[in-house]
């Protein structure tokens, strides 16, 4: 299979054959899929007019490009099929529930609140939660977490709801957009002193667009003014058609700041989902969810709120969430009490992940952490070769020079590894808050608390050229040797401000360099020769340092700058021209000044560039 040279280039030709690359994948990723040398992949992709390196992600066109050039057929693997492949090797699946129906029980609607700005969606949330501090448990203190879950007594039964903490569709949709459906069931407040609006329509088009039924919260009847059957009307133009207009949808009117009729509110959310949706999921696997908020908490390290979707969460179990993983340390509700189980609708808080997960990722429990731990890390990198083919311009070879020759933006990549979260949050924060004007940019790519490892270093590389700073960390086995390797800069410091200093200076490095003179020789004026054409010539004794030909002179007399700005036009020694005199020898200097006197200095510099202060 030889192939006709491309621009020069051998390479194998595919003969259309069917090759799969993920999104964000490098030439070294392709090479290897054709077994390949990815020098020759980044000549040819030179030779199509790009200028890629070997190590960066490049775009889906130009991996199809490549791929046409070559005669291979090229599919690009989304990142969802990637992520069910890679669970489907580990022997994983998500989203489904195990077994048959008879595995299969009730759980409890999950709701998100959305509505217009100001129609009252964050104080309803309040209200229901403080209308229920849970049966008797007063004096929990209820904490933000990102989600609750409360019970309300319908025809004497006692039923859960659990609601999402983050109002408005801004939330559900960045969820949706995740592939996370979290939500079952909508409650649109509406003002009743203010009616449908902007964001009112909006809402209602996400609902329907996710196929989620609608509970609506007509709010602020306790205002002069309100008007809820205006409401009612209002929506039936949205396909929304109240019960008592014979229509299918509930409508409550509420005050969501006297708190006045929350429990009919979550009555009508217990009906809707009962009559319109089918909420079972089997309890009795390993559980499955999403991560719905996520932090890096000072003292707890990464916390995130999940919400179990199916199966039962327990402490001890090794989880993934997106690209973090870990163990349940410890698991508390909303109200700070600690749980050692979460069913399906339940949210809790989670400690013990090593990393922070992104809102909307999904998680599930796997057999082991070392399983937890090799997905995390597929995903993790996956991420990063996808956010990294997002921030990096494409560059044609033309765009490269030119951006290289004017120095135009410049940016300096940085990897933070600490030893405990705090650390590195607090370097994270203080490095964010240097200040070196626009030219310079400081982009902090990956954080994260734990030794130094090959993977950083690969991320550095990838990144072109990042520097990892280790805050009270060491580089594990290997990592070293690839930075040695790669050229990679790794920095360790035990104190932020010497770390913070030093970056600092990096960053004044980076920008565009200011010169100084710095003083080579001093030559003292002897004799002067009349030089037909050239003028006046100094006849010298070299005192310090060199005279270099073409290098910069003034004239110093008696201490005072005679002239300034001058060059070493001509330098001799004996009747030879040299390009250099040393301290202790004689010379004859030009300067292309003519006032010069005996006993007056030569003094010689160079313009060098001045380290930043
Ligand atoms: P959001 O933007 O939809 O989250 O609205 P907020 O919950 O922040 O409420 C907006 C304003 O309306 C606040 O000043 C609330 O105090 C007020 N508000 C909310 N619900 C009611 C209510 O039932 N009655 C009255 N009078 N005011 C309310």
């Amino acid at each position: 299979m030889q192939a006709p040279a491309i621009g020069g280039v051998n390479a194998p030709r595919g003969n259309g054959k069917v090759i799969r690359l993920a999104q964000g994948a490098t030439l070294t990723d392709f090479a290897e899929k054709i077994g390949a040398n990815p020098a020759s992949l980044v000549a040819i992709m030179m030779h199509l007019g790009e200028m890629v390196t070997a190590t960066q992600s490049v775009t889906e066109e130009s991996l199809q490009l490549l791929g046409a050039e070559l005669d291979f057929n090229v599919q690009v693997v989304s990142p969802e099929d990637e992520d069910r492949e890679l669970l489907e090797s580990f022997d994983l699946e998500f989203g489904e529930d195990e077994g048959g129906e008879e595995h299969l029980a009730a759980r409890p609607p999950v709701v998100t609140v959305m509505g217009h700005v100001d129609h009252g969606k964050t104080k309803l949330l309040d209200a229901i939660r403080n209308a229920n501090v849970v049966a008797g448990e007063a004096g929990g203190i209820t904490q933000h977490i990102g989600a609750y879950q409360v019970a309300t007594e319908v025809d004497g039964e006692e039923r859960k709801i659990t609601f999402i903490d983050t109002p408005g569709h801004e939330a559900f949709s960045a969820m949706r957009a995740r592939g996370a459906e979290t939500t079952d069931l909508v409650v649109l407040v509406v003002a009743a002193d203010d009616g449908v609006k902007p964001q009112t329509t909006e809402a209602i088009d996400h609902a329907t667009a996710a196929g989620v039924p609608i509970v609506v919260a007509v709010n602020k009847i306790d205002k002069e003014g309100a008007d809820p059957t205006k409401v009612r009307a209002q929506l039936t133009e949205y396909g929304l058609v109240a019960e008592e207009f014979g229509g299918q949808t509930l409508f409550v009117d509420v005050s969501a700041k006297q708190g006045e009729n929350i429990e009919g509110l979550l009555e009508a959310i217990v009906l809707t989902a009962d009559a319109e949706l089918d909420l079972r999921a089997n309890p009795d696997q390993d559980a499955q969810g999403v991560a719905i908020e996520a932090h890096l908490d000072k003292g707890r390290g990464p916390v995130a709120t999940v919400l179990v979707q199916r199966g039962t969460l327990r402490i001890g179990d090794s989880i993934v969430a997106g690209g973090a993983h870990g163990r349940v340390r410890a698991m508390l509700d909303e109200n700070g009490e600690h749980v050692d189980e979460a069913t399906p609708s339940r949210p809790v808080l989670v400690l013990g992940l090593t990393a922070v997960p992104g809102a909307g990722d999904s998680f599930l429990v796997v057999e082991d952490d070392r399983m937890a731990r090799q997905i995390a890390d597929k995903r993790a990198a996956r991420k990063r070769n996808a956010e990294l083919l997002r921030s990096r311009p494409k560059h044609s070879l033309e765009e490269l020079f030119n951006e290289l020759s004017k120095g135009e933006r410049q940016e300096l990549l940085l990897i933070l590894k600490g030893d405990v979260s705090g650390s590195v949050e607090a370097l994270e924060d203080s490095l964010l808050k240097i200040d070196v004007g626009d030219e310079v940019n400081l982009r902090i790519i990956r954080r994260g608390v734990g030794a130094i490892t090959q993977d950083d270093v690969n991320l550095a590389v990838a990144s072109d050229g990042a520097v990892i700073i280790g805050f009270n960390v060491r580089p594990e086995r290997n990592a070293q040797e690839v930075a040695d390797r790669e050229g990679i800069d790794i920095r360790y410091y035990s104190v932020i401000y010497q770390a913070i200093e030093e970056v600092e200076a990096a960053l004044k490095g980076l920008l565009k360099p200011e010169f100084e003179q710095v003083q080579l020789g001093t030559a003292q004026i002897r004799a002067i020769f009349k030089v037909p054409k050239i003028g006046n010539i100094a006849g010298c004794m070299v005192q310090s340092g060199t005279v270099n030909r073409n290098s910069k002179a003034r004239l110093v007399r008696e201490g005072r700058v005679i002239a300034d700005n001058l060059t070493v036009s001509s330098l001799r020694r004996e009747k030879d021209d040299v390009t250099e005199v040393r301290e202790g020898f004689e010379c004859g200097i030009g300067i292309g000044y003519q006032d010069l006197k005996i006993d007056d200095v030569i003094e010689t510099f160079e313009m060098r560039e001045k380290p930043r202060s």
